[in-house]
């Protein structure tokens, strides 16, 4: 994240005129798009919002940047209602949260509600097989825990890897998928049967760190001493 704000520091040195937490949200999609600009993207607008504002706790605008260049400020009231509106409204906004002290853009998310690019990328490799517990088949699909119907978002959190038949059983009557972590823990889902039984699915670890837990019960793990 330094050299986001190290090539921020150099465009504000060549005349750039944007803000230096703009400048650093283009350089970060930049990078994870390959696009030039934040404004270039088929995302058309972007929303660097800090999570104080986004909770309603302080009113500091927003900034805006999209097709054409930079929009913002905007509003913290405008940004508030950007953020919450519905898929329908703002098919076409991506939320990138930064810190309050340092402007460090630390999350990304998108209100699409399909899971594509970097965010099906990004599962598929945290997941690695299918989520149902018994299943060991390959991630065919990437879908939502909490349904998009029933306000369930399009991120990380609430996404996880299926096989096309526990995909298709997840949407049938009786099934519920519940994620049970918190932002900073390992992915963890519950899952729900028709006969009332309860499963537990935590992603796996990455293979250098696998080691290091230990579950001491379903779905309960701890870090080795
Ligand atoms: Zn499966």
């Amino acid at each position: 994240m330094t050299s986001l704000h190290t090539a921020a520091a150099t465009d504000r040195a060549m005349g750039d005129d944007r803000s230096t937490a703009q400048l650093v949200a283009d350089h970060f999609v930049a990078r994870l798009t390959g696009q030039v600009t934040a404004a270039r993207t088929p995302v058309a607008v972007n929303l660097v919002v800090s999570a104080e504002t986004l909770l309603g706790g302080d009113d500091e605008p927003a900034d805006l940047t999209g097709p054409g260049g930079v929009h913002g400020p905007v509003p913290a009231s405008v940004a508030r209602g950007l953020v919450h509106a519905s898929p329908e409204q703002a098919t076409r906004v991506r939320r990138l949260f930064r810190l309050e002290d340092t402007d460090h853009l630390v999350a990304m998310d998108s209100v699409s509600r399909t899971f594509d690019g970097l965010l099906k990328d990004f599962i598929t490799l945290r997941d690695q097989i299918c989520r149902t517990a018994w299943c060991n088949a390959r991630i065919r699909t990437t879908d939502h825990v909490t349904a998009a119907a029933e306000g369930g978002p399009t991120s990380a959190a609430n996404g996880q890897g299926l096989c096309e038949d526990c995909n298709l059983t997840k949407e049938t009557p009786g099934w519920r998928h519940t994620v049970t972590s918190g932002p900073l823990e390992p992915h963890h889902v519950q899952i729900t049967t028709p006969t009332g039984h309860t499963h537990h699915s935590r992603a796996p670890d990455p293979p250098r760190a696998r080691a290091d837990w230990i579950q001491i019960e379903p779905g309960r793990w701890i870090l080795a001493a």
